[in-house]
């Protein structure tokens, strides 16, 4: 076994108890793993492990303040409001989003709903006026919400089934040798299985992410009791697939999920459609669910890039990079997909066709 103490700590402790109680489940792996992952550092940047769009450039957050102030302003101006963030990293996008939201009189209360004490560290000294919470619960229940979350929901750990040849069955974690390896359990889980997917041939793997969608049942339904809009901002898909999405990353570079658990940044993909149905179930308007290079350059990211560029021009070069960066089709401008929804009553949102 090599890695340092905390490496070992957590595959020490998942390795007793596969070799006590036998394999665990997948939710339990990646939910242990990114708790762990988290809770000690900032992962973010060149010197970590990875970066996500607020870290690229300023203009991601500003435009999310300005579809944020353009919904509160067409919504009827209500106060209070509620600036409410789902995993806000370092706090950046929430800085940049605020200071622009600002400009056309938004200034909502906010709150931060961050699991990390790492994390809520950074987040006190870029954003001092914001309140923690550990989950949704605490929010206010009086007042529209204002709801952003980047890359927030595929870091929550998913659960696997697995069709095997007696049926269906979870997937686990288990040992060889020293190894984490995915295995089939013994219980049959066919119930779990929606009926249309069910017959799928031998080896098929159905993914499923129910923090994802108790998250978003949960901001549907403040949505459609107190109003407001949501912005959900992930890597995903919008159609149904099969297959595990799972993978982890670390200093940059896509590393074997099951090799250093607690120690790698572990995410699957958002599967939108689901998403976007329980929200509607919930009484909520889903809005669209677009690229993010289609709704930043419809918010007119390129525009804003021109009047930073001629406001600084040393740095033009960076300014067109971190625009293709966000926007660029082989970058992350069709994977990472926008989905907005918003409180009954309230108006269609900008970028979403
Ligand atoms: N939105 C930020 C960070 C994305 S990383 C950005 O775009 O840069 C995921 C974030 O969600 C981190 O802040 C992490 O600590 C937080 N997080 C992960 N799981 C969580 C959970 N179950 N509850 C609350 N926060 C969580």
């Amino acid at each position: 076994m090599s890695g340092d103490a905390e490496e070992a700590g957590l595959a020490a402790t998942f390795r007793r108890l596969i070799v006590n109680t036998g394999p665990i489940s997948m939710l339990q792996y990646m939910g242990e793993a990114n708790a762990r992952y988290y809770a000690s550092r900032d992962p973010f940047g060149s010197a970590g492990d990875f970066i996500t769009a607020p870290e690229i450039s300023q203009m991601f957050g500003e435009l999310i303040g300005l579809w944020l102030a353009d919904m509160w302003i067409r919504g009827g101006r209500a106060e209070p409001v509620h600036y409410v963030e789902l995993g806000p990293g370092r706090g950046t996008l929430a800085r940049d989003a605020l200071r622009a939201a600002q400009r056309f009189g938004l200034r909502p209360r906010i709150h931060f709903i961050e699991s990390s004490t790492a994390l809520r560290a950074l987040q006190l000294a870029s954003v001092p006026d914001a309140l923690w919470h550990h989950d949704l619960s605490s929010v206010p229940m009086e007042g529209p919400i204002l709801l952003v979350a980047n890359e927030f929901l595929d870091a929550l750990p998913v659960r696997q089934m697995v069709r095997v040849a007696g049926g269906w069955r979870e997937r686990m974690v288990g040992l060889e040798g020293d190894r984490f390896v995915p295995v089939a359990g013994d219980r049959p889980m066919d119930a779990a299985i929606p009926d249309d997917r069910r017959n799928a041939h031998e080896g098929t793997i159905v993914e499923t992410c129910p923090g994802a969608a108790a998250t978003v049942f949960e901001v549907a339904g403040r949505l459609a009791r107190q109003g407001g809009a949501a912005l959900f901002i992930d890597y995903g898909y919008d159609q149904v697939r099969y297959g595990s999405t799972l993978q982890a990353v670390r200093a940059h570079r896509k590393v074997d999920p099951f090799e250093t658990p607690g120690e790698a940044d572990l995410t699957a993909l958002v599967d939108f459609a689901t998403m976007a149905q329980i929200a509607q179930s919930r009484g909520a308007r889903c809005l669209g669910t677009v690229g993010q290079g289609y709704w930043l350059k419809a918010l007119g990211i390129e525009a804003r890039a021109d009047a930073l560029a001629k406001s600084s021009p040393e740095q033009d070069a960076a300014i067109r990079a971190a625009l293709d960066r966000l926007t660029g089709d082989d970058q992350m401008g069709s994977l990472f997909k926008v989905m907005g929804l918003a409180g009954p009553g309230w108006p269609e949102g900008a970028g979403f066709a």
